[in-house]
């Protein structure tokens, strides 16, 4: 009996210590911090190119993968503390499909990876009429989420649920993606074509392609802000997203200095893109 005591009061004894020794800073850096991706206009779109080698036949529709999306999903999934799922408002069989099939560098695709996929049976109806995402609303909190430390990334902010912006991170205006600008010329009045998604300017494709790199930038910082300082995840992305994500659709230094001179260079191809971009 008395032994059983002592070995109980050790562990006690250990526990207490273990609590002591960690600061208010490293319990909450590994707290766990849900990124949840929207996957529609977000991680994929529809393939405006089907010679692309990066798009994805699933249920003939054909699906690009968007830039960035691999190197972002690989990189935030190496955090230890973070948590990513999926949510679209896509039926669950083809959400599954989709992240079965988008690979990463290290073969592992969005499927394994995610804690979560959510999907059209998932959305929480808020009313009878209006657009789907008038009606319908990604709800993190019936889902479980800790509202603390949680983002919705989307390209929709419509799909916010009451009482949830700081946990909605819109990436501004969709445009299609195409690998080259004066691609863009060849769709313009094609009625199979969303026009009002058709980059206008060298400016808006360039951005447009780039969102997910910039996404990134802001979640990376987001992470290391609250490990090393007082600013929380959530507190860091809501006061740095108007600087991180280019809204306002202008390439400034900071988004050149995110490349490599050659990558931006590279841009440059063709003389039209230049003018625009003048
Ligand atoms: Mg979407």
């Amino acid at each position: 009996m008395k032994s059983i005591i002592l070995i109980l009061t050790l562990i006690t004894f250990i526990s207490c210590q273990r609590t002591v020794i960690r600061s208010p800073a490293s319990i909450q850096s590994e707290r766990k911090i849900s990124i949840v991706f929207d996957i529609d206009y977000t991680i994929v779109q529809p393939a405006t190119d089907l010679n692309d080698p990066d798009v994805i036949l699933i249920e003939s529709e054909h699906y690009k993968v968007n830039n960035w999306a691999r190197e972002m999903i690989e990189s935030l999934s190496r955090h230890p503390n973070v948590e990513i799922s999926f949510f679209s408002g896509g039926k669950k069989d083809r959400n599954q499909k989709l992240l079965r099939e988008i690979k990463m560098n290290t073969g592992e695709s969005f499927l394994n990876i995610a804690g979560n996929v959510y999907s059209y049976s998932d959305l929480h109806q808020v009313q009878e009429e209006g657009r789907f995402s008038e009606r319908l609303k990604k709800d993190l909190k019936i889902l479980d989420f800790d509202l603390e430390r949680t983002i919705l990334i989307d390209d929709n902010s419509l799909f916010t649920h009451e009482g949830q912006d700081k946990n909605m991170l819109w990436l501004g205006k969709t445009y299609h993606h195409y690998e080259d600008f004066n691609k863009t010329y060849a769709d313009i009045g094609n009625k199979k074509v969303l026009q009002e998604f058709i980059p206008e300017n060298f400016q808006q494709w360039f951005l447009a392609r780039n969102k997910l790199k910039f996404v990134h930038e802001l979640i990376e910082d987001a992470i290391r802000s609250e490990k090393t300082s007082t600013v929380g995840f959530l507190d860091f992305i809501e006061a740095n997203k108007k600087t991180y994500i280019p809204y306002d659709e202008k390439i400034t230094s900071r988004y050149r200095s995110l490349f490599s001179k050659q990558f931006f260079n590279n841009q440059f191809t063709c003389s039209r893109a230049v003018l625009s971009f003048k």
